[in-house]
């Protein structure tokens, strides 16, 4: 089986005990850097630069110097291979405007402005796999420490960093534990092999159709899906609530900010979760191809139905990787498409229609008459965007006895995962006038818009 590389990036629960750890090795990797860099413009100036792979010679040269014990091995070889490959870049540059890499600084001023100390930022730090020790039962890792931070050289000792992790993500095996300051704390990546089918599920092609009121909707090749964001509306307003009533006068409670943390832990554990079922849905109905509406030239006006701009984007992008991911593990292609026009389009016919065209959640065609949910009408434009010619799903599903006013609609809960609602009786003829009765009442959310 073919593999690749995915990280993982994650808050460590115990970042206090994380950053008093990590913290000297972080140090210790600027310092290391500037020696290295050190000694390379010495070779420079003497004209006595090793030939061969500057990064032996530096090991070679700096294993016995101490800064090199501040880290695990690994670790210090790995800062020395990054600032070699930076020197030779520079070195084999034929531009004149290119920089040297630079000593990793960073000077601090008084309130006067008078230069008070320099300290070394922290640089990230990196472990190989044999400088980690993985529990994965309990999302627990131990990072090797280096020996001059040790009470002995020699013992095993470690950094204890409890991380989280969404469900149904699996890390399989470690390949590098990335600790990345950033903005105050430590971030840590996990980078981990993934297996890839190297078999495509089929040819058919899917559409999906991202929003914030419907986080997804998917034209399948046969079926018309809908994935409502229930529990994730419920939830904000829920936590939202929370937060506000917790705040006191000296910022977030403990309280607000647990609500705040559940919230988004809860937000990204449903986006794995909707992706993961599609990506498996997908591959159970023969999928070698998904195209994804991409919404980031969509016009102002096409904001109504997808909601609030801001909000969506954030999630989007989230959520489209998520996708993406999981359906390159089974083997099927991921395309992003421009998703312009495609709310104002009969996805039957190809009719275009700017004013009315949706009315509570339905697209209705005034020229070929077809009835069709508008998230879902969204979706197969975007599945029609494929190269491959593909059916327009209203013809497909309708001659199935099915109805595309009416999708498949797959409810979230949280211990169960997605199960189909079955909506009751069957769909209303398509030419009638019962848009007073709602097609389901998944499409309008509460809060959202009237469409
Ligand atoms: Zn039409």
């Amino acid at each position: 089986m073919e593999t690749t590389q995915r990280t993982l990036v994650t808050k460590p629960r115990n970042q206090m005990q994380v950053k008093r750890q990590v913290d000297p090795h972080a140090w210790d990797a600027s310092k290391l850097w500037n020696v290295g860099l050190y000694q390379l413009f010495e070779w420079l100036d003497n004209s006595n630069l090793p030939s061969g792979d500057l990064d032996h010679a530096l090991k070679r040269k700096l294993k016995t110097h101490e800064r090199y014990n501040g880290l695990h091995s690994q670790s210090s070889q790995q800062v020395l291979e990054g600032l070699a490959t930076a020197f030779n870049n520079w070195l084999e540059s034929d531009d004149d405007r290119d920089n040297p890499p630079s000593y990793r600084k960073q000077w601090y001023h008084d309130s006067e402005g008078r230069l008070v100390h320099e300290e070394h930022p922290r640089s990230t730090v990196t472990w190989k796999s044999t400088a980690i020790r993985h529990d994965e039962q309990n999302h627990r890792l131990r990072l090797s420490k280096g020996d001059n931070h040790k009470s002995s050289p020699g013992a095993w000792e470690y950094i204890l960093v409890h991380y989280e992790k969404p469900e149904h993500y699996d890390l399989g095996e470690i390949s590098e534990v990335r600790a990345v300051w950033n903005d105050g704390s430590y971030e840590i990546h996990i980078v981990h092999e993934v297996e890839i089918a190297s078999e495509s599920p089929g040819d058919g092609v899917a559409g999906i159709d991202l929003g914030i009121c419907v986080p997804a909707a998917v034209a399948y090749p046969d079926e018309a899906a809908i994935y409502p964001g229930n529990t994730l509306h419920e939830d904000r307003h829920y936590f939202t609530r929370e937060e506000y009533q917790t705040e006191g006068g000296n910022g977030p409670s403990n309280r607000a900010q647990r609500a705040r943390e559940t919230l988004s832990r809860r937000t990204t554990d449903f986006r794995h979760k909707l992706s993961h079922e599609i990506a498996e849905t997908c591959a159970e109905k023969g999928v070698g191809r998904v195209i994804i509406g991409d919404l980031s030239g969509v016009e102002d006006d096409d904001w109504g139905r997808h909601g609030n701009k801001m909000l969506h984007n954030w999630g989007f992008s989230e959520l489209s990787s998520l996708i993406e991911y999981k359906c390159r593990e089974r083997g099927i292609e991921v395309e992003l498409k421009d998703e312009r026009g495609t709310s104002s389009e009969c996805s039957r016919c190809g009719h275009e229609e700017d004013s009315c065209r949706v009315e509570r959640g339905l697209w209705k065609c005034s020229s070929c008459g077809t009835v069709i949910h508008g998230d879902v009408n969204g979706a197969d434009n975007i599945r029609q965007k494929a190269i491959s010619v593909t059916p327009p799903l209203a013809e497909v599903v309708d001659s199935a006895n099915g109805c595309v006013a009416q999708p498949v609609v797959y409810l979230f809960n949280r211990t169960r995962g997605f199960q189909p609602r079955h909506s009751e009786g069957s769909c209303k003829p398509k030419h009638s006038n019962s848009a007073s009765e709602s097609p389901n009442n998944a499409t309008p959310e509460a809060g959202s818009p009237p469409l």
